[in-house]
Order: structure tokens, then C-alpha cells, then sequence
């Protein structure tokens, strides 16, 4: 039996987060989560899938090197062990892959460097996804490792769409354009919702929304990103959790010159401590709905202006597709927050879209419609799985290699 499983590692700067799959069927092995890396309290939660069994414990973990140690004999205590035959290969998520990485690409050393020159436009990222990398490679020298690039997706986008409206020799020196993020998520969804709908990428329009506590809108044209709504970072776009999204980028200018800001403290104004956690002190969209039905005023401004937003994106994205075939709600408060979806939808009716209330009150892990049945343009609730796309195209990458 040729090996069948892959690992995919989501590697933070102070986290690490892990999946194993069996890719002949696409299910779960195991999972987990180590956090606070290089802190005394250094904690890991482990998940042995099959047996239903949830392991904890903290103490110190000095670096990534003993995270994947501590990863490694927590599943090796599953019978799941890294040194295993079975294991096909190890898929990084890399967040920049910047104009270079189009596709998930095999890791050597060129790529590696790459990534490296890429840190100036991902300062926070792609340094620890590095350090991810070059420990896994130092526990399984002889293994394939694959990066899985959240721009990927979006590098399909038109020069219209990438490019800002400033000097263009400047940009270019800097590398200032619009990259987008989370593209894994939205390649996922844009070809799940296709399936729902009983056809192929290559003939559905959709528009994505991915609202987790980071948030991106993106216009999907027969299966190829043409317009999403982050940009050179993150920072770009809707109102998410912690981050302001589209602003006029002159309010920088003002906090520096006149309230005396410095620029990290602007970066950790607008990254940290703006959107919806700014606006009315919580990030979390249950809080929120639970604050607005009963009455909190400032809860209510927040939820207003974060769908004031959205809405925004999405007569934008109309535009930009012409027609559309389905809108999808992905992430924590898109498959979850039933009165997100009704509202950021409610007086498009013209458009041709719509929300069945009953429908859309219905919970559930499977992509489902709930737009009413006659509707012109689908509304869809497409949980993501961007641990699965990530095996899923590392295991492709491999098949071939
Ligand atoms: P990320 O991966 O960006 O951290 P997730 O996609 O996990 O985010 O989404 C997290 C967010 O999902 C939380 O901040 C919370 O607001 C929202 N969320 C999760 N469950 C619900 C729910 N039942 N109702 C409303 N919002 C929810």
C-alpha cells in the first residue's frame, strides 16, 4: 500500500496548528492546536479523531523545533507516529507567495528563498511559516513538503484589479499591489458552491464571503479569482474582528501629525483594535447579536456598520461579474450567524437575491442553500476546510512528483 497520508501545518509565531489526513478517503486522523510557544505556559490540545479522544497539557515549549516534537509523540501515542511509511507528505500553509507563487509549489531551496525575500511584504508571517518548514524538513529530511500559498488564488486577478492608483514605479520598487489573502479558503468555496449548484467551476460566477475574525470578499469568474477584497496585507476591505478594513488612507496621516501617533502604534490601532472589536469592545459576533437583542446601542452601530460594509462588497462584486450565479457565507460567522446573512442580503431583492427564512435558520456542517427555490442568484452557506484543500492539493502535487 503506497503512503496515503498527509500532515498540514498552519505554523504561526508563537503557534502551530496541525491536521492528518488520509487522503484515499479525505478524513480527519488527527488534530491540534500548540500555543504560546516559547512561554512557560506553553499549552497543546490534541484530538485523536477516530477514538474521540481530546488530549491537553501545558508546560514549557521552548521553539517550533519541540512543538513538532511534542506534535510528533502525541501522535505517535495515537499510532499515528510522523517516522510512519504511511506519511506522503507534510502541506504548509504559506501565507505571501507574492506574483512568484501561483500554484502550491514542491519546497526546495530556491523556494525556500523565495519565501525569505518575500518577508518584507509579510513581516509577521512568513517568518514563522518558514520556521515551520525548516523543522518539519529537519524531522523528515527524506519527505516531500509542499507550501500552500493564500495569495495563490488571487494571482489570477486583472492588473486593473491589482494594481492601486499610485506611482507606478514606486509600487513597483516596493512590491505595493493587491495580493489578497484566505485564497485558499476561497478557491474551496468558489468550487463547492459550483458543486452545489450542479455544475462546473468553469461555468458559475460566485462571490465568497469568508468572514471569520479576518474577513475577504472575492468575485470568482468561471472558477478564477477577478477581484478580492484584501490587499497588499490584510488589513483591506471589510470590517473584521480586530481590523478596520477599507479606510481613507489619509486618517494615517492625521493620527501621525496630529494626534502624535507613531506608526506601530497606528499599525496596532487599526490591526488590533479597530473593526468590530473597536467599535463596540467585542469581536465576537454571538456577543454582539446577544448585546443587540438587547439593546446595546453601540453593539448595534457595530453590527450596522459591519454590514453596511458587506453589502458594499457585495453590489461591488455584482458589478465586477456582470452576472452572478450564487453568493456563499464561509468561516466562523458566515456559516454560523443567520442574521448576518439575512441582513447583508435584505433590499437586494432587485438583484435577484434573496433569503428564506426558514432555511437560513437551519444549522448544519453541509453546503445548502437558503435562498428560496425560485431565486434568480443562489445564496449558499459553504463551510470551509482549508486543512482539507491544503492536503488535498499537496497530496495532487505529490501524486505527480
Ligand atoms: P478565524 O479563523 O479568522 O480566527 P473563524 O472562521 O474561526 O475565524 O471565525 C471566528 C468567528 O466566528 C468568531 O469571532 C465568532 O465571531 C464567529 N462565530 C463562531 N460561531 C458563531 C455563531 N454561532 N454565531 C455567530 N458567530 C459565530
Amino acid at each position: 500500500m503506497s503512503a496515503s497520508r498527509v500532515l498540514v501545518l498552519n505554523s504561526g509565531s508563537s503557534s502551530v496548528k496541525y491536521q492528518l489526513l488520509d487522503m484515499r478517503d479525505s478524513t480527519r486522523l488527527a488534530m491540534g492546536l500548540v500555543e504560546r510557544i516559547g512561554e512557560q505556559s506553553s499549552r497543546i490540545r490534541h484530538t485523536h479523531v477516530g477514538a474521540d479522544d481530546t488530549r491537553e497539557w501545558s508546560g514549557p515549549i521552548a521553539d517550533h523545533d519541540a512543538a513538532l516534537k511534542a506534535v510528533s509523540e502525541e501522535l505517535a501515542k495515537d499510532g499515528l507516529g510522523l517516522d510512519s511509511r504511511e506519511l506522503a507528505a507534510i502541506g504548509h500553509r504559506v501565507v505571501h507567495g507574492g506574483k512568484t507563487f501561483t500554484e502550491p509549489t514542491v519546497i526546495d531551496d530556491a523556494v525556500l528563498a523565495e519565501i525569505e525575500r518575500l518577508i518584507p511584504v509579510a513581516p509577521l508571517h512568513n517568518p514563522a511559516n518558514l520556521t515551520g518548514i525548516r523543522t518539519a524538513q529537519a524531522l523528515r529530511p527524506d519527505l516531500p513538503q509542499v507550501a500552500v500559498f493564500d495569495t495563490a488564488f488571487h494571482t489570477t486577478m486583472p492588473e486593473s484589479a491589482a494594481r492601486y492608483a499610485i506611482d507606478v514605479r514606486t509600487a513597483d520598487e516596493h512590491r505595493v499591489r493587491r495580493y489578497g489573502f484566505h485564497g485558499t479558503s476561497h478557491a474551496y468555496v468558489s468550487r463547492a458552491t459550483a458543486k452545489l449548484l450542479g455544475k462546473a467551476p468553469e461555468d458559475v460566477n460566485v462571490i465568497v464571503l469568508h468572514l471569520g475574525n479576518g474577513a475577504s470578499a472575492s468575485a470568482v469568474r468561471g472558477g478564477r479569482c477577478v477581484d478580492t477584497s484584501m490587499g497588499l496585507t490584510p488589513l483591506e476591505g471589510l470590517v473584521m474582528g480586530t481590523r478596520s478594513g477599507d479606510m481613507d488612507p489619509a486618517v494615517i496621516f492625521h493620527l501621525a501629525r496630529v494626534g502624535g501617533m507613531s506608526i506601530d502604534e497606528i499599525d496596532a490601532l487599526l490591526n488590533k483594535k479597530s473593526g468590530l472589536v473597536g467599535l463596540c469592545g467585542d469581536n465576537d459576533m454571538r456577543e454582539i447579536r446577544r448585546r443587540v437583542d438587547e439593546g446595546d446601542e453601540e453593539a448595534k452601530l457595530a453590527f450596522d456598520i459591519y454590514i453596511h460594509r458587506l453589502k458594499k462588497y457585495i453590489g461591488a462584486y455584482y458589478a465586477v461579474l456582470g452576472t452572478v450565479d450564487a453568493i456563499a457565507f464561509t468561516a466562523g460567522v458566515g456559516e454560523n450567524a443567520a442574521a448576518v446573512r439575512e441582513a447583508a442580503v435584505a433590499g437586494l431583492e432587485t438583484l435577484g437575491l434573496a433569503v428564506d427564512g426558514a432555511l437560513n435558520a437551519v444549522r448544519g456542517d453541509e453546503p445548502r442553500l437558503i435562498s428560496p427555490a425560485d431565486a434568480r442568484v443562489k445564496v449558499a452557506v459553504v463551510p470551509t476546510d482549508e486543512e482539507l484543500e491544503i492536503a488535498t492539493q499537496t497530496y495532487a502535487l505529490v501524486g505527480r512528483y
